[in-house]
Protein backbone atom coordinates (compact mmCIF):
# COMPACT_ATOMS: atom_id res chain seq x y z
CA UNK A 1 0.00 0.00 0.00
CA UNK A 2 1.62 3.39 -1.01
CA UNK A 3 1.41 6.67 1.67
CA UNK A 4 0.71 9.53 0.44
CA UNK A 5 1.55 13.58 2.06
CA UNK A 6 -1.24 16.05 0.59
CA UNK A 7 -0.07 19.47 0.72
CA UNK A 8 -3.02 22.34 0.51
CA UNK A 9 -2.86 26.19 -0.35
CA UNK A 10 -6.39 27.32 0.41
CA UNK A 11 -7.01 31.09 -0.66
CA UNK A 12 -10.57 33.19 -1.04
CA UNK A 13 -11.51 31.51 -4.18
CA UNK A 14 -9.43 28.26 -4.96
CA UNK A 15 -7.64 25.37 -3.12
CA UNK A 16 -4.33 24.35 -4.69
CA UNK A 17 -3.22 21.15 -3.89
CA UNK A 18 0.26 18.90 -4.33
CA UNK A 19 0.49 15.20 -4.09
CA UNK A 20 3.33 13.65 -2.61
CA UNK A 21 4.22 9.96 -2.61
CA UNK A 22 6.42 7.74 -0.46
CA UNK A 23 7.15 4.30 -2.33
CA UNK A 24 7.99 1.30 0.66
CA UNK A 25 11.24 2.53 2.19
CA UNK A 26 11.83 5.52 -0.46
CA UNK A 27 11.83 9.07 -1.01
CA UNK A 28 9.33 11.43 -1.01
CA UNK A 29 7.97 11.83 -4.73
CA UNK A 30 5.63 14.91 -6.14
CA UNK A 31 3.01 13.00 -7.71
CA UNK A 32 0.51 15.60 -9.03
CA UNK A 33 -0.85 18.87 -8.13
CA UNK A 34 -3.62 21.47 -9.35
CA UNK A 35 -6.48 23.14 -7.73
CA UNK A 36 -10.08 23.97 -7.81
CA UNK A 37 -10.50 27.50 -9.21
CA UNK A 38 -13.45 29.72 -9.27
CA UNK A 39 -15.09 28.20 -5.83
CA UNK A 40 -18.29 30.25 -5.24
CA UNK A 41 -18.63 30.90 -8.89
CA UNK A 42 -17.65 28.87 -12.08
CA UNK A 43 -15.62 25.88 -9.89
CA UNK A 44 -13.42 23.94 -12.20
CA UNK A 45 -11.22 21.33 -11.33
CA UNK A 46 -7.45 21.25 -13.30
CA UNK A 47 -4.57 18.66 -12.51
CA UNK A 48 -1.31 17.47 -13.66
CA UNK A 49 0.84 14.33 -12.70
CA UNK A 50 4.72 14.82 -11.89
CA UNK A 51 5.50 15.34 -15.70
CA UNK A 52 3.14 17.78 -16.57
CA UNK A 53 0.83 15.98 -18.59
CA UNK A 54 -2.77 17.23 -17.59
CA UNK A 55 -4.73 14.71 -15.82
CA UNK A 56 -7.87 16.29 -15.25
CA UNK A 57 -10.26 19.26 -16.63
CA UNK A 58 -13.45 19.72 -15.68
CA UNK A 59 -15.83 22.35 -15.15
CA UNK A 60 -17.51 21.33 -11.50
CA UNK A 61 -21.23 21.92 -10.07
CA UNK A 62 -22.50 24.99 -8.09
CA UNK A 63 -22.17 22.61 -5.12
CA UNK A 64 -19.05 23.38 -5.11
CA UNK A 65 -19.68 26.97 -2.85
CA UNK A 66 -16.91 26.98 0.42
CA UNK A 67 -13.62 25.17 1.81
CA UNK A 68 -15.91 22.27 2.78
CA UNK A 69 -17.35 21.21 -0.82
CA UNK A 70 -14.32 21.95 -2.62
CA UNK A 71 -12.44 19.66 -0.18
CA UNK A 72 -15.35 16.60 -0.84
CA UNK A 73 -14.69 17.06 -4.52
CA UNK A 74 -10.61 17.04 -4.25
CA UNK A 75 -11.30 14.03 -2.19
CA UNK A 76 -13.64 12.54 -4.60
CA UNK A 77 -11.17 12.73 -7.30
CA UNK A 78 -7.92 11.54 -5.13
CA UNK A 79 -10.34 8.57 -4.03
CA UNK A 80 -10.58 7.74 -8.02
CA UNK A 81 -6.88 8.15 -8.65
CA UNK A 82 -5.24 6.96 -5.41
CA UNK A 83 -7.80 4.32 -3.70
CA UNK A 84 -6.32 2.16 -1.72
CA UNK A 85 -3.52 4.26 -0.56
CA UNK A 86 -3.25 6.35 3.14
CA UNK A 87 -3.19 10.20 3.60
CA UNK A 88 -0.83 10.06 6.09
CA UNK A 89 -1.33 13.58 6.46
CA UNK A 90 -1.96 16.98 5.36
CA UNK A 91 0.22 19.93 5.16
CA UNK A 92 -0.73 23.75 4.66
CA UNK A 93 0.27 26.70 3.69
CA UNK A 94 -0.85 29.43 6.46
CA UNK A 95 0.21 33.01 5.40
CA UNK A 96 0.30 34.08 8.79
CA UNK A 97 2.21 32.13 11.90
CA UNK A 98 2.80 36.21 14.15
CA UNK A 99 5.58 36.49 16.47
CA UNK A 100 5.24 33.50 18.46
CA UNK A 101 5.55 30.16 15.46
CA UNK A 102 8.70 30.48 14.45
CA UNK A 103 8.43 27.16 12.36
CA UNK A 104 6.04 24.65 11.33
CA UNK A 105 3.53 22.95 13.61
CA UNK A 106 1.36 20.29 14.22
CA UNK A 107 -2.40 21.43 14.45
CA UNK A 108 -4.25 20.92 17.76
CA UNK A 109 -7.04 23.01 18.84
CA UNK A 110 -5.37 25.09 20.80
CA UNK A 111 -2.95 26.55 18.04
CA UNK A 112 -6.02 26.82 15.95
CA UNK A 113 -6.82 29.23 18.40
CA UNK A 114 -4.08 31.28 18.11
CA UNK A 115 -3.86 31.41 14.44
CA UNK A 116 -7.71 32.28 14.70
CA UNK A 117 -6.49 35.65 16.76
CA UNK A 118 -3.72 36.21 13.74
CA UNK A 119 -7.12 36.78 11.14
CA UNK A 120 -7.23 40.52 11.73
CA UNK A 121 -3.97 40.50 10.66
CA UNK A 122 -4.04 38.43 7.11
CA UNK A 123 -7.66 39.21 6.72
CA UNK A 124 -7.77 38.05 2.94
CA UNK A 125 -5.50 35.06 3.25
CA UNK A 126 -5.81 33.45 6.82
CA UNK A 127 -9.51 32.57 7.20
CA UNK A 128 -9.55 30.78 4.10
CA UNK A 129 -6.16 28.88 4.85
CA UNK A 130 -7.96 27.84 8.46
CA UNK A 131 -11.08 26.98 6.79
CA UNK A 132 -9.28 24.26 4.96
CA UNK A 133 -7.92 22.82 8.41
CA UNK A 134 -11.47 22.64 9.98
CA UNK A 135 -12.38 21.19 6.55
CA UNK A 136 -10.10 18.38 6.47
CA UNK A 137 -11.01 18.09 10.32
CA UNK A 138 -14.38 17.48 10.03
CA UNK A 139 -13.73 15.16 7.36
CA UNK A 140 -10.87 12.97 8.36
CA UNK A 141 -10.38 13.54 12.27
CA UNK A 142 -7.96 10.48 12.44
CA UNK A 143 -5.40 12.77 9.55
CA UNK A 144 -2.47 15.09 11.32
CA UNK A 145 -2.24 18.28 9.56
CA UNK A 146 0.61 20.25 9.69
CA UNK A 147 0.78 24.50 9.59
CA UNK A 148 3.83 25.88 7.71
CA UNK A 149 4.06 29.65 7.69
CA UNK A 150 4.89 32.13 5.20
CA UNK A 151 6.69 34.60 7.96
CA UNK A 152 8.32 32.01 9.90
CA UNK A 153 11.78 31.70 7.95
CA UNK A 154 12.09 35.75 8.73
CA UNK A 155 12.07 35.51 12.89
CA UNK A 156 15.23 36.21 14.07
CA UNK A 157 16.01 38.93 11.78
CA UNK A 158 17.78 41.88 14.22
CA UNK A 159 15.26 43.66 16.03
CA UNK A 160 15.78 46.84 13.80
CA UNK A 161 14.51 45.01 10.61
CA UNK A 162 10.99 43.92 12.51
CA UNK A 163 10.10 47.58 14.09
CA UNK A 164 7.24 49.29 12.75
CA UNK A 165 7.89 52.62 15.01
CA UNK A 166 4.83 53.30 16.03
CA UNK A 167 3.67 54.19 19.85
CA UNK A 168 4.10 51.24 21.79
CA UNK A 169 0.78 50.34 22.74
CA UNK A 170 0.21 50.06 19.15
CA UNK A 171 3.03 47.62 18.54
CA UNK A 172 1.86 45.84 21.15
CA UNK A 173 -0.68 44.73 19.62
CA UNK A 174 1.34 42.88 16.67
CA UNK A 175 2.39 46.29 14.59
CA UNK A 176 5.49 44.84 13.67
CA UNK A 177 7.37 43.71 10.11
CA UNK A 178 6.66 40.24 9.58
CA UNK A 179 7.74 39.48 5.69
CA UNK A 180 6.18 36.57 3.65
CA UNK A 181 6.92 34.50 1.12
CA UNK A 182 9.06 32.77 3.80
CA UNK A 183 8.27 28.91 2.28
CA UNK A 184 9.91 29.98 -0.94
CA UNK A 185 12.57 31.60 0.88
CA UNK A 186 13.17 28.86 2.90
CA UNK A 187 13.24 26.48 0.11
CA UNK A 188 16.03 28.32 -1.92
CA UNK A 189 17.89 28.65 1.35
CA UNK A 190 17.78 24.82 1.08
CA UNK A 191 19.44 24.11 -1.96
CA UNK A 192 21.45 26.66 -2.40
CA UNK A 193 24.58 24.76 -1.12
CA UNK A 194 23.74 22.24 -4.06
CA UNK A 195 23.04 24.81 -6.92
CA UNK A 196 24.77 27.68 -5.80
CA UNK A 197 27.69 26.82 -3.09
CA UNK A 198 29.82 30.01 -4.02
CA UNK A 199 27.22 32.28 -2.60
CA UNK A 200 25.18 29.63 0.25
CA UNK A 201 27.23 30.91 3.12
CA UNK A 202 27.50 34.53 2.20
CA UNK A 203 25.17 37.68 1.80
CA UNK A 204 22.12 36.86 -0.73
CA UNK A 205 19.24 38.76 -2.15
CA UNK A 206 16.57 36.32 -2.98
CA UNK A 207 13.76 38.13 -5.65
CA UNK A 208 10.69 36.29 -5.69
CA UNK A 209 9.09 37.76 -8.54
CA UNK A 210 5.60 36.11 -9.25
CA UNK A 211 2.37 37.87 -8.80
CA UNK A 212 3.18 38.89 -5.73
CA UNK A 213 6.56 40.45 -5.71
CA UNK A 214 9.35 40.79 -2.38
CA UNK A 215 13.12 40.34 -1.81
CA UNK A 216 14.77 38.84 1.25
CA UNK A 217 18.25 39.51 2.31
CA UNK A 218 19.76 36.13 3.62
CA UNK A 219 23.27 36.04 5.38
CA UNK A 220 24.31 32.54 5.05
CA UNK A 221 20.90 31.35 4.44
CA UNK A 222 18.90 32.78 7.29
CA UNK A 223 16.79 36.02 6.78
CA UNK A 224 18.22 39.58 7.66
CA UNK A 225 15.22 41.55 6.09
CA UNK A 226 12.81 41.61 3.49
CA UNK A 227 10.82 44.27 1.53
CA UNK A 228 7.43 43.02 2.61
CA UNK A 229 6.35 44.36 6.45
CA UNK A 230 3.51 44.32 8.42
CA UNK A 231 1.23 42.79 4.95
CA UNK A 232 1.85 41.39 1.80
CA UNK A 233 1.44 45.19 0.46
CA UNK A 234 4.37 46.37 1.12
CA UNK A 235 8.08 46.42 -0.71
CA UNK A 236 7.77 45.85 -4.49
CA UNK A 237 5.36 46.74 -7.43
CA UNK A 238 3.07 43.24 -7.88
CA UNK A 239 0.81 42.61 -10.31
CA UNK A 240 -2.13 44.18 -8.89
CA UNK A 241 -0.39 45.29 -5.25
CA UNK A 242 1.05 48.65 -5.20
CA UNK A 243 4.16 47.82 -3.18
CA UNK A 244 5.31 50.03 -0.41
CA UNK A 245 3.35 53.66 -0.87
CA UNK A 246 3.57 57.16 1.31
CA UNK A 247 0.77 56.22 4.53
CA UNK A 248 -0.02 59.98 3.64
CA UNK A 249 -1.79 58.75 0.24
CA UNK A 250 -4.28 55.98 1.86
CA UNK A 251 -5.17 58.90 5.07
CA UNK A 252 -5.68 61.34 1.79
CA UNK A 253 -8.40 58.33 0.52
CA UNK A 254 -9.83 58.42 3.49
CA UNK A 255 -10.26 61.74 4.72
CA UNK A 256 -10.19 64.05 1.29
CA UNK A 257 -11.51 61.18 -1.18
CA UNK A 258 -13.67 59.63 1.44
CA UNK A 259 -12.96 56.37 0.43
CA UNK A 260 -14.48 54.08 2.50
CA UNK A 261 -12.23 51.19 4.20
CA UNK A 262 -13.62 48.18 1.67
CA UNK A 263 -12.99 50.43 -1.45
CA UNK A 264 -9.40 51.26 -0.22
CA UNK A 265 -8.72 47.73 0.64
CA UNK A 266 -9.98 46.38 -3.03
CA UNK A 267 -7.84 49.10 -4.46
CA UNK A 268 -4.84 48.13 -2.70
CA UNK A 269 -5.02 44.47 -3.22
CA UNK A 270 -6.46 44.07 -6.29
CA UNK A 271 -6.31 47.36 -8.30
CA UNK A 272 -3.38 48.95 -8.11
CA UNK A 273 0.34 47.80 -9.15
CA UNK A 274 1.01 46.64 -12.80
CA UNK A 275 -2.55 46.79 -13.89
CA UNK A 276 -2.82 49.94 -12.41
CA UNK A 277 -0.19 51.44 -14.38
CA UNK A 278 -0.77 50.10 -17.57
CA UNK A 279 -4.54 49.74 -17.22
CA UNK A 280 -3.81 46.88 -19.47
CA UNK A 281 -2.74 43.51 -17.57
CA UNK A 282 -1.48 42.67 -13.82
CA UNK A 283 0.30 39.81 -16.44
CA UNK A 284 3.77 40.92 -16.75
CA UNK A 285 3.95 38.13 -20.34
CA UNK A 286 1.28 40.49 -21.50
CA UNK A 287 3.06 43.75 -20.41
CA UNK A 288 6.21 42.78 -22.30
CA UNK A 289 4.39 41.78 -25.49
CA UNK A 290 2.53 44.94 -25.31
CA UNK A 291 3.11 48.26 -27.44
CA UNK A 292 1.45 50.64 -24.82
CA UNK A 293 3.83 53.38 -23.40
CA UNK A 294 1.63 52.77 -20.12
CA UNK A 295 2.22 49.07 -20.41
CA UNK A 296 5.92 50.15 -21.18
CA UNK A 297 5.96 52.08 -18.13
CA UNK A 298 4.37 49.33 -15.88
CA UNK A 299 7.94 47.18 -16.81
CA UNK A 300 9.71 50.34 -16.22
CA UNK A 301 8.53 51.05 -12.80
CA UNK A 302 8.70 47.19 -11.82
CA UNK A 303 12.52 46.97 -12.28
CA UNK A 304 13.21 50.76 -10.81
CA UNK A 305 11.60 49.54 -7.61
CA UNK A 306 12.78 46.21 -7.85
CA UNK A 307 16.76 47.40 -8.32
CA UNK A 308 16.40 50.51 -5.88
CA UNK A 309 15.00 48.02 -2.86
CA UNK A 310 18.14 45.86 -3.94
CA UNK A 311 20.14 48.62 -3.15
CA UNK A 312 18.18 49.43 -0.32
CA UNK A 313 18.93 45.42 1.23
CA UNK A 314 22.63 45.48 0.19
CA UNK A 315 23.26 48.24 2.49
CA UNK A 316 21.55 46.31 5.30
CA UNK A 317 23.79 43.24 4.46
CA UNK A 318 26.70 45.54 4.33
CA UNK A 319 27.41 44.15 1.13
CA UNK A 320 26.90 41.79 -1.71
CA UNK A 321 28.05 38.09 -2.61
CA UNK A 322 24.68 36.42 -4.65
CA UNK A 323 21.94 37.68 -6.56
CA UNK A 324 18.92 34.78 -6.95
CA UNK A 325 15.52 34.97 -9.08
CA UNK A 326 12.90 33.03 -8.47
CA UNK A 327 9.28 32.42 -8.94
CA UNK A 328 7.10 33.21 -12.08
CA UNK A 329 8.69 36.21 -13.45
CA UNK A 330 12.25 35.55 -11.82
CA UNK A 331 12.36 32.01 -13.46
CA UNK A 332 11.31 32.63 -16.45
CA UNK A 333 11.73 36.70 -17.28
CA UNK A 334 15.15 36.79 -19.50
CA UNK A 335 14.31 40.58 -20.25
CA UNK A 336 13.23 41.52 -16.79
CA UNK A 337 16.10 39.52 -15.23
CA UNK A 338 18.03 41.43 -17.72
CA UNK A 339 17.19 44.98 -17.07
CA UNK A 340 17.38 44.29 -12.78
CA UNK A 341 20.97 43.15 -13.32
CA UNK A 342 22.00 45.77 -15.90
CA UNK A 343 20.29 48.42 -12.92
CA UNK A 344 22.05 46.52 -10.11
CA UNK A 345 25.91 46.85 -12.34
CA UNK A 346 27.15 49.45 -10.25
CA UNK A 347 26.80 46.41 -7.23
CA UNK A 348 29.74 44.68 -9.11
CA UNK A 349 27.12 42.51 -11.51
CA UNK A 350 27.74 41.46 -14.72
CA UNK A 351 25.33 39.72 -16.65
CA UNK A 352 26.24 36.59 -19.35
CA UNK A 353 23.97 37.44 -21.81
CA UNK A 354 23.93 34.20 -23.00
CA UNK A 355 22.98 31.99 -19.52
CA UNK A 356 21.03 34.50 -18.91
CA UNK A 357 18.59 33.40 -22.25
CA UNK A 358 19.07 29.60 -21.23
CA UNK A 359 17.97 30.75 -17.38
CA UNK A 360 20.70 29.64 -15.73
CA UNK A 361 21.55 28.22 -13.00
CA UNK A 362 24.19 30.78 -13.13
CA UNK A 363 23.85 34.09 -15.32
CA UNK A 364 26.58 36.17 -14.27
CA UNK A 365 30.07 36.20 -16.00
CA UNK A 366 32.80 33.85 -14.62
CA UNK A 367 34.65 37.64 -13.88
CA UNK A 368 31.65 38.74 -12.24
CA UNK A 369 31.94 40.28 -8.28
CA UNK A 370 28.67 39.77 -7.67
CA UNK A 371 27.24 36.42 -8.80
CA UNK A 372 23.74 36.02 -10.27
CA UNK A 373 21.68 32.90 -10.26
CA UNK A 374 17.97 31.57 -11.54
CA UNK A 375 16.26 28.65 -8.93
CA UNK A 376 13.29 27.28 -9.46
CA UNK A 377 11.25 27.59 -6.40
CA UNK A 378 9.14 24.58 -4.48
CA UNK A 379 7.24 25.90 -1.63
CA UNK A 380 4.94 22.78 -1.60
CA UNK A 381 7.79 20.70 -1.64
CA UNK A 382 9.43 22.70 1.48
CA UNK A 383 5.59 21.96 2.97
CA UNK A 384 5.93 18.45 2.04
CA UNK A 385 9.22 17.86 3.85
CA UNK A 386 7.87 19.89 6.99
CA UNK A 387 4.95 17.64 6.98
CA UNK A 388 6.50 14.27 7.05
CA UNK A 389 9.36 15.39 8.75
CA UNK A 390 7.07 16.64 11.73
CA UNK A 391 4.76 13.66 11.30
CA UNK A 392 7.62 11.35 11.67
CA UNK A 393 7.00 10.13 8.81
CA UNK A 394 10.53 10.66 6.79
CA UNK A 395 14.31 10.31 7.44
CA UNK A 396 15.02 11.40 3.84
CA UNK A 397 14.36 14.75 2.12
CA UNK A 398 11.56 14.97 -0.39
CA UNK A 399 12.96 14.71 -3.72
P1 LIG B 1 3.69 33.34 -9.99
O1 LIG B 1 2.83 34.17 -9.10
O2 LIG B 1 4.99 32.94 -9.39
O3 LIG B 1 2.95 32.17 -10.60
O4 LIG B 1 4.08 34.28 -11.24
C1 LIG B 1 3.11 34.83 -12.08
C2 LIG B 1 3.76 35.92 -12.91
O5 LIG B 1 4.83 35.34 -13.68
C3 LIG B 1 2.80 36.57 -13.92
O6 LIG B 1 3.00 37.98 -13.91
C4 LIG B 1 3.27 36.01 -15.24
O7 LIG B 1 3.06 36.90 -16.29
C5 LIG B 1 4.76 35.86 -15.00
N1 LIG B 1 5.38 35.00 -15.97
C6 LIG B 1 5.24 33.66 -16.14
N2 LIG B 1 5.94 33.24 -17.23
C7 LIG B 1 6.53 34.35 -17.76
C8 LIG B 1 7.39 34.59 -18.87
N3 LIG B 1 7.77 33.61 -19.69
N4 LIG B 1 7.80 35.87 -19.09
C9 LIG B 1 7.40 36.87 -18.29
N5 LIG B 1 6.62 36.71 -17.23
C10 LIG B 1 6.17 35.46 -16.94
Amino acid sequence: MNDYVLVLNAGSSSLKFSVYMRPEGGDWRPQSRGQIEGIGTAPRFFAKDASSAVIAKENLGDAVCDAQSALESLADWLRDRYGGGRILGVGHRVVHGGAQFTAPTIVTPGVMARLRELIPLAPLHQPYNLAAIDAVAQRNPGVPQVACFDTSFHRGQPAVAELVPLPRDIRSKGVQRYGFHGLSYEYIASVMPEVAPDIASGRVIVAHLGSGASLCAMQGGKSEDSSFGFTALDGLCMGTRPGAIDPGVVLYLFQSLGLSAQAVEDMLYKKSGLLAISGVSNDMRDLLDSDEPNARLAVDFFVYRAAKEIGALAAALRGLDGLVFTAGIGENSAEVRRRICEASAWLGLELDAQANLGHGPRISSAGSRLSAWVIPTNEEMMIAQHTGRLLGLTGTRAR
